[in-house]
């Protein structure tokens, strides 16, 4: 390859603009040329493409969101929206692309892959949904939000002796709920990998309460429903749980990534510019036990993530 293009595509999350740095800048250092694409593809369609050198990435590491913009774009879904990606970048010279970004957004780089552009994908999203890789770009980051939140509740509640509820991201995936539940101390922790019953839930609050617990923490994944009805359930088996709701919603996707995160994205942004070099396409890069992988996107985006039920287990002996 001797040009590329980098797009952040679907939700956003922190760290992104790290990956963002380490493409363009790891890109300028093999000597290849390397393209912004504003607002996802979206933007490709629109012709949206601006060169980027090493000083536009400057003072962006540490900042949340993503300076390219994302945004969904329905037109890409159809083999006519791909094709005309694929000869936007052709006509401009441009033979491999970056896409950072969720499930969706992996599907729209191997359907580019098979027109021809060279493809890799960054696993960027909070809810660490993504196989083949132990951790996505700005997952650590929202489980640092919610385990600060929780800090925050906990002070109040132990003043008032209240139980609360905390909604947390994750709609296929609990493991925010699940790290930052274990990280917090959470009583109970409720995702869409594990099924549940909230009778066993209300009646294991009132026990723990009637000994001696003084505050308890319910964290619930956006997949198994809203924390609302939650506590609606709970206080209406045991009037007196009547927990308090804690929606954290996008708060979760906002901040400064934390190191992890930045390193991370930007051993990946590397990674991926390096594996374009090779020649190779139509890969979704990760990282597991540390090292740096890239996997087939047709079996990323087919494969569930492995659930970590001894982390959960733990969770729950640790949580009396
Ligand atoms: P995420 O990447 O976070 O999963 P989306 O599912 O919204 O977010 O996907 C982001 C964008 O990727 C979509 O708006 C669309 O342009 C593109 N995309 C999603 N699925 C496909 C697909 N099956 N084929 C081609 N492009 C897709």
């Amino acid at each position: 390859v001797k040009k590329i293009a980098i797009l952040t595509s679907g939700g956003d999350s922190q760290g992104m603009n790290a990956a963002v740095r380490a493409v363009v800048r790891s890109a300028i250092f093999h000597g290849i040329e390397v393209y912004g694409v504003q607002r996802g593809y979206q933007g490709l369609l629109n012709n949206d493409i601006f060169s980027m050198d090493i000083r536009s990435v400057g003072d962006i590491i540490q900042r949340g969101g993503t300076i390219l913009q994302s945004a969904r774009c329905l037109e890409f879904k159809t083999l006519e929206g791909q094709q005309k990606g694929a000869a936007i970048l052709r006509e401009r010279g441009i033979d491999g692309l970056i896409v950072i970004g969720g499930d969706g957004s992996y599907q729209g780089a191997a359907k580019l892959s098979a027109l021809g552009i060279k493809t890799m994908g960054l696993p960027g999203t909070i809810d660490n949904d993504i196989s083949f890789t132990d951790y996505t770009i700005g997952f650590d980051t929202a489980v640092n939000v919610v385990v600060d939140a929780i800090n925050k509740l906990r002070d109040t509640m132990s003043s008032h002796e209240r139980s609360s509820v905390v909604e947390v991201m994750g709609r296929h995936c609990g493991d925010i709920a699940l790290h930052a539940g274990l990280a917090s101390g959470a009583e109970t922790i409720l995702i869409p990998e594990v099924p549940y019953d909230l009778n066993e839930v209300a009646d294991r609050m009132r026990q723990n309460f009637e000994h001696g617990k003084r505050h308890s923490i319910v964290i619930v994944s956006e997949g198994v429903g809203r924390g609302e009805d939650v506590a609606d359930a709970l206080k209406e088996r045991y009037p007196s749980i009547d927990p308090r709701v804690t929606v954290l919603g996008h708060i979760q996707r906002g901040g400064s990534p934390t190191p992890f995160d930045r390193n991370l994205a930007s051993r990946l942004g590397d990674f991926a510019v390096r594996k374009l070099i090779e020649g190779d396409s139509n890969k979704a890069c990760g990282v597991i036990n540390g090292q740096l992988v890239a996997t087939d996107i047709e079996k990323v985006v087919k494969t569930k993530k492995d659930f970590n039920m001894e982390m959960y287990e733990l969770a729950q002996r640790l949580s009396q």
